[in-house]
């Protein structure tokens, strides 16, 4: 894999046989060749391959939230960047929490709070 494009999905084979480094780095490339402002277009990129990560090892909650988000009338593109803000601010949860003392529950509200994503959230600014 060369080359990543959040418009279209990476084929989960190509992308996960990438270490995380490779694929940060492909995601910050198409960012600046886009020449996207972002204050930290790292960052950015971390997010993304979480989610692209979660897409690809096929975890239930975030493929349905794709699919919903993209059935909304997001881009693909714009749908990873709402999965990624609850992913964020789940980390900081975690974070600000100590609530990884119990991984499954902070699993469990991840996942509950991607089931709850819908293009309109994402439109207000309040994912
Ligand atoms: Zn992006």
């Amino acid at each position: 894999m060369e080359k990543y494009t959040p418009d279209c999905a990476p084929a989960p084979g190509s992308w996960l046989e990438l270490d995380e480094q490779e694929r940060i780095s492909l995601v910050e490339t198409y960012h600046r060749v886009a020449r996207l402002k972002l204050p930290n277009v790292t960052a950015h990129a971390a997010f993304h391959v979480i989610v692209e990560n979660q897409i690809a090892l096929n975890l239930e909650p975030v493929v349905r939230a794709m699919h919903r988000l993209r059935n909304q009338g997001l881009s693909r593109h714009d749908a990873i960047h709402a999965i990624s803000s609850v992913a964020a601010e789940h980390l900081f949860d975690i974070l600000k929490t100590e609530r990884n003392e119990n991984p499954e529950a902070s699993q469990a509200s991840y996942y509950a709070a991607v089931e709850r994503l819908t293009a309109a959230h994402w439109h207000k600014g309040e994912p």
